[in-house]
């Protein structure tokens, strides 16, 4: 049971149209965990939890990226757009992606609206503790719950299994990646866990 306060901050990764089912790369389960994403940041707005939201915002030509992936997630796209269910009031949003040569994978090197990194705007607003929801969890939750935990960050990070969705572009990623981030020190917790 995890008690929310002013020291979590929600991220909700990348709820956006092409990663829900019908985008360009859209995963089984990204609508179905909208409801309990919304639920969560109702909570953490109750009890003055910092809400961030990341979106994967790449130009068009992404040069390795789009070798891997169908084109996804180009800005000013319908398909780059937060799911048109999930409430986005409240939320700083983060940016990633947005550099042709990279992945932008990670939820830290997003950047909000003033050019700030999301490990910057965390440390502004004293924040111990990060609770992850979203899509994909074996591709940027994870990358973004790896990065919370490592060397030089040290936050208490959280990951809320039912709350997020995964490719799955092999059977067993999903397991795998939740394996992964619990031995690097992610605690594992279901929305029903959080008050
Ligand atoms: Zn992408």
């Amino acid at each position: 049971m995890i008690e929310l306060d002013r020291s979590f901050a929600i991220v909700t990764v990348d709820v956006q149209n092409d990663f829900c089912p019908g985008g360009a790369l859209g995963v089984a389960n990204g609508r179905k965990i909208i409801t309990k994403i919304n639920e969560v940041n109702a909570l953490a707005e109750e009890k003055g939890a910092l809400r961030v939201a990341t979106r994967d915002w790449h130009p068009q030509i992404m040069e390795e990226h789009f070798k891997i992936w169908p084109v996804h997630c180009v800005q000013g796209t319908p398909g780059a757009e937060f799911h048109p269910e999930l409430m986005t009031e409240g939320f700083e949003i983060f940016s990633k992606g947005m550099d042709p040569k990279e992945h932008g994978y990670s939820p830290f090197e997003g950047r909000n609206e003033q050019r700030q990194i999301l490990n910057e705007y965390l440390q502004q607003h004293g924040i111990e503790n990060i609770l992850f929801l979203g899509i994909a969890t074996e591709h940027c939750v994870k990358a973004g719950a790896m990065d919370a935990v490592a060397e030089g960050r040290r936050y208490q990070t959280f990951l809320t299994t039912d709350a997020i969705a995964a490719v799955n572009a092999t059977a067993g990623d999903e397991k795998r990646a939740l394996k992964d981030m619990q031995d690097a020190g992610v605690i594992l917790i279901e929305t029903r866990e959080i008050r």
